[in-house]
């Protein structure tokens, strides 16, 4: 977030420098189910992020010290790919990423049934391969997914986006110049029926821009939920046409 010292205009003709609407959110396609060795996974690209999530667990927690008697614990590691911004990214944990990584597990943690697990973890690693603005809303979305594929009891879903102000204007959803260049950037978490699980805001607005914000960043999450919900159905839908056999096939000859 920054001041627009880069002199950019954000709208031209009504719409915004990628030809969306104010209240537009980028292309989003969900893919469940990637990796074979993930008890669930989940690619995601919201606009031009790129992200894969994968679930690990339950399962035993290592180091021992940190089971807890009551519950699984959840740990989350967001990590941004070296390769995945303009400039190479050193690579490993830093500040920003240990921040991302806490405020995602606690945006997903309030609606996992951790109590079903006593002594046990569920671990989800969030890869961001390309950046562009919305990595730890897009890891969220993704990360969502992937519990409920790798079926781990939760209350509801979690769905995620964020809201931003550039150049005067509120927007959903902001992409990367918008962001770096815009006056606020305000990303959500929440439950389909509006309970908010994140709430972070960088940069200024006013407390009447504040609520038209968090109306246009919850319609965002909304619609964020349909496309996972699909993404999940389709999944199922896909599943069961395998495991049960197609009547109309031909039945193989009896050999004799
Ligand atoms: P988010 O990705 O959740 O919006 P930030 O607001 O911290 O998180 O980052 C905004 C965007 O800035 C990122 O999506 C990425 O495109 C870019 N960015 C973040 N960290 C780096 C970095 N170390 N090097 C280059 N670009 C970065």
């Amino acid at each position: 977030m920054g001041e627009n010292d880069a002199n950019i205009t954000f709208f031209k003709d009504g719409l915004r420098l990628d030809g969306r609407r104010a209240d537009e959110l980028r292309p989003l396609k969900i893919e469940v189910g990637i990796l074979a060795r993930a008890d669930g996974s989940c690619y995601i690209e919201m606009g031009g992020n790129k992200v894969i999530a994968a679930v690990y667990g339950p399962r035993e927690v290592h180091p021992r010290h940190l089971q807890e008697v009551t519950r699984a614990i959840v740990r989350y590691r967001y990590n941004m790919a070296s390769f995945s911004v303009e400039e190479r990214k050193r690579p490993g944990p830093d500040r920003r990423s240990y921040e991302l990584s806490k405020v995602s597990r606690e945006a997903l943690e309030p609606v996992i049934l951790t109590s079903y697990f006593p002594r046990s973890v569920i671990d989800v690693f969030v890869e961001v391969l390309q950046a562009d603005a919305g990595t730890r809303t897009a890891g969220i979305n993704a990360a969502s997914v992937a519990l409920a594929d790798a079926g781990i009891p939760m209350k509801s879903m979690i769905s995620s986006c964020a809201a931003g102000k550039v150049g005067g204007q509120l927007v959903l959803d902001p992409m990367k110049e918008e962001d770096n260049y815009g006056e606020a950037d305000m990303p959500i978490a929440m439950t389909p029926d509006g309970r908010i699980t994140l709430l972070q805001m960088d940069g200024h607005m006013t407390r009447e821009e504040l609520k038209t914000a968090l109306d246009m960043a919850m319609g965002g999450c909304r619609q964020v939920y349909e496309v996972q919900r699909k993404a999940l159905i389709d999944k199922y839908n896909q599943m069961e046409a395998e495991i049960i056999p197609d009547q109309e096939q031909p039945q193989e000859a009896e050999v004799l």
